[in-house]
């Protein structure tokens, strides 16, 4: 291996090394702030633990010290104003993974370089070893031999320590992209029911409507209400109303399918984003909803007492010309509200037409 490449290699395990050691910090952060690991976020903690802009590090230890803690909310505004100043620096979050990948591959370039090197040395030895009969003395040959074969090893030492540090690098990127992914995929899910969340389900319902858009399908909105909770929870206490809440969403789940998307709304309230699908069969689909919670055994798990009847209530609209996510949420809310006030336990439509169609 020559010096130059040596340098190289060193050079490049030094600052992957670094860059692991920052990432694994920003982790300890995301998870100390319990803060959902968007890629924003990600690289605003990343950008802290680096320690690389003292006025960043300022700013955020100054609100930490009067909050103790950081909200997304606060994170989004240091994110704009630390990391978003030019667009190179807004796609900070991409690059690093990027940047894991690249630092892996300049490794493993220099590796294989070193096992070539190393090869192509011991090819020399041989080489040496069959000149060496012709040499001059024997002190000399034995002191050519004994250099080559102390270079050789130290070579091959090294690539070794490199290689073994290479696979566990490898094994670590590995983590810290499955850590991200669980991260990723945690917020977007509700802790209770591990139904979509909101967030989650505005990016959904504004890419299917722009789907529904492109291909020309149908799209039906539904919005669920579970009625009369407050009683519910009243009557049984908070803890059986989150049973019952994780029993509505596991009867919803299981009558979704394919690309249709269930979400919890909001507190007792849930809500259905059916792709290709028009109200007609979207209202069948909804009505064996209504009828399975309406019919559902309800126990409490603990003292094996019945819960009476639980119902539920629906507001449907379907996507028309002109609409935004805003316009169908609207018109399935106003729909909901008037299931509620046509005696609850009911799913109502909406049928007015759009005013652009
Ligand atoms: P309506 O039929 O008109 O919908 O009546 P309601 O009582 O269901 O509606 P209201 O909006 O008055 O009350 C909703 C209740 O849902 C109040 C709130 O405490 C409860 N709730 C919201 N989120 C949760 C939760 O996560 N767990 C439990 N157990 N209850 C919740
Ligand atoms: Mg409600
Ligand atoms: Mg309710």
């Amino acid at each position: 291996m020559t010096e130059e490449n040596q340098k190289q290699n060193s050079k490049a395990t030094k600052e992957y090394k670094k860059a692991s050691e920052i990432a694994e910090k920003a982790f300890t952060y995301i998870e100390e702030h319990q803060t959902p690991a968007y890629p924003s976020t990600y690289a605003f903690w990343y950008s802290y633990a680096a320690r690389s802009d003292e006025d960043m590090v300022r700013t955020v230890d100054e609100t930490l010290e009067k909050t103790g803690s950081l909200s997304v909310y606060d994170i989004n505004q240091l994110h704009d104003k630390f990391l978003s100043a030019d667009e190179a620096e807004k796609r900070q979050s991409e690059k690093i993974g990027n940047d894991f990948e690249k630092e892996m591959v300049s490794v493993m370039r220099l590796v294989q370089q070193g096992m070539s090197s190393s090869d192509s040395y011991c090819s020399s030895l041989d080489a040496a070893q069959e000149q060496l009969p012709d040499a001059v003395s024997p002190d000399k040959i034995a002191e050519i031999v004994t250099s080559l074969i102390a270079q050789n090893q130290e070579m091959r030492e090294m690539t070794e320590t490199l290689n073994s540090g290479l696979q566990k690098s490898q094994s670590q990127i590995h983590e810290l992209n499955a850590q991200l992914a669980k991260a990723r995929d945690e917020s977007m899910r509700d802790g209770l029911t591990k139904l979509a969340n909101r967030r989650s389900f505005d990016i959904s319902l504004a890419r299917e409507i722009a789907t529904a858009r492109e291909n020309g399908t149908d799209l039906t909105l539904v919005l669920a209400d579970i009625d009369h909770f407050k009683r519910v929870n009243d009557t049984y206490g908070h803890q059986v109303g989150d049973g019952i809440l994780q029993t509505f969403a596991s009867l919803i789940s299981n009558n979704v399918k394919g690309r249709d998307i269930a979400a919890r709304y909001g507190g007792e309230e849930f809500a259905l984003i059916l792709p290709q699908t028009n109200m007609q069969s979207a209202f069948h689909l909804v009505e064996k909803i209504r009828k399975d919670l309406e019919s559902s055994k309800l126990v409490i798990k603990s003292t094996g007492q019945c819960v009476g009847k639980v119902t539920s209530s629906f507001g449907m609209s379907m996507l028309q010309d002109g609409f935004e996510a805003e316009t169908l949420i609207q018109r399935a809310d106003a729909k909901l509200y008037d299931a509620k006030n046509n005696g609850r336990n009911r799913i109502e439509m909406d049928s007015r037409k759009s005013e652009a169609a």
